[in-house]
């Protein structure tokens, strides 16, 4: 396949990086990405592992260097260690990585090490297990303690811990998260709460604790220096003085990174989504399946469909607390 244009939007930011959710299912229901009695997508609607494949390559063809994996738990998936191996293959590609919920990493993580995967973020909002139970509903927080090392022992550099902290559930957990995490030589991350789907345990806004207190409690007992920040996120991120560990602080609410953003998802569905915070979407599943089927016509209309979204691209999202949610959609199905 030749090399074609980059991706670059209306607004002159050149799109490098896609999160791809492989699955809207998981083992767990976080109480802030899942409604306890979630109903999931019939298997008609997702992308086959083959469909996720064929898009992968045509976005690296694009100039795509980064992939994450996310879901729903990706790790639910039958077959996805083959997936990281088959999408690892491709020439271009800088970095693959995956956000789980580490559930499975004890089995999964040297296989996954074994097929190319280069990273993993791995959801950790509780050290008491009791509470992480009733954080995530159904998980257990031994299995995925047991994830993490497995993952350290597969030889995984820079693991990274995500957190969502929320206020009167485990605020008090800040500093215990953080000393887990300098111990362990781990990078963790702090995520504000996002209005994604509609939940009914607790008020968002209530619940809501800002990246900034979140720092300001981590820096009464360490030391932070910010470091110049190029991964065109959401994230800001920090040294810890005499530690190995950065920390991030991923705050959509309080802090507007759209202006440099570099990234667009991929729901299971196959929808492109050109913006977190809004539903501005190209249907690539219909482009997937409907028109010539062989590889290279495939391959050119989804790359026209590709160059085509960069138009849909929002200049920056507008998420707002203290009204009803306005993207109906789950973390889940989004591909958090
Ligand atoms: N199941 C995997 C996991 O938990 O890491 C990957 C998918 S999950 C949707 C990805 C990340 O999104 C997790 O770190 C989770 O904590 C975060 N998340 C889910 N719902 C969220 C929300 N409403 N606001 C902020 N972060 C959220
Ligand atoms: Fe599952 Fe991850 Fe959502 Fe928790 S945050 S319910 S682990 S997808």
């Amino acid at each position: 396949m030749s090399q074609i244009e980059p991706l670059i939007d209306n607004f002159g930011r050149r799109v490098s990086y896609v999160r791809i959710s492989v699955t809207d299912r998981c083992d767990f229901r976080c109480v802030y990405c899942m409604a306890e009695d979630m109903t999931f997508l019939p298997k008609s609607q997702i992308l086959s592992l083959e469909e996720i494949a064929t898009l992968a390559r045509n976005l690296v063809a694009c100039g795509v260097d980064k992939i994450r994996l996310t879901g729903g738990e990706p790790l639910v998936r039958p077959g996805v260690v083959d997936l990281v191996r088959s999408i690892r293959s491709l020439p271009g590609l800088r970095e693959l990585c995956m956000t789980t919920n580490g559930g499975r990493l004890q089995d999964l993580a040297r296989p996954l090490r074994e097929a190319g995967l280069d990273r993993i973020n791995i959801s950790l909002d509780s050290l008491d297990a009791e509470r992480f139970r009733e954080l995530t509903r159904t998980g257990r927080l031994g299995q995925v303690l047991a994830g993490i090392d497995a993952a350290q022992a597969a030889g995984f550099q820079r693991t990274k811990l995500n957190a969502v902290i929320l206020r009167g559930r485990n605020d008090d957990e800040i500093l215990p998260l953080v000393e887990f995490a300098l111990d362990r030589g781990l990078d963790l991350s702090f995520i504000e709460e996002m209005p994604l789907g509609v939940i009914t345990e607790h008020s968002r806004a209530e619940a809501f604790v800002s990246s900034a207190e979140i720092r300001e409690i981590i820096g009464r007992r360490h030391s932070l220096t910010a470091i110049a920040d190029d991964t065109g996120g959401p994230a800001r991120y920090y040294s810890v003085a005499g530690h190995s560990s950065r920390l991030g602080f991923i705050s959509p609410h309080s802090h507007n990174f759209c202006g440099d953003c570099n990234r667009v998802r991929v729901t299971t569905e196959g929808r492109l989504l050109l913006c977190l915070g809004n539903e501005h979407s190209m249907d690539l599943r219909a482009v997937l399946r409907e028109g010539d089927p062989t590889p290279a016509a495939t391959d050119t209309r989804i790359q026209a469909a590709l160059r085509d979204a960069m138009a849909l691209k929002p200049e920056r999202h507008h998420f707002n607390l203290e009204e009803e949610p306005q993207i109906l959609r789950f973390m889940s199905a989004t591909g958090g």
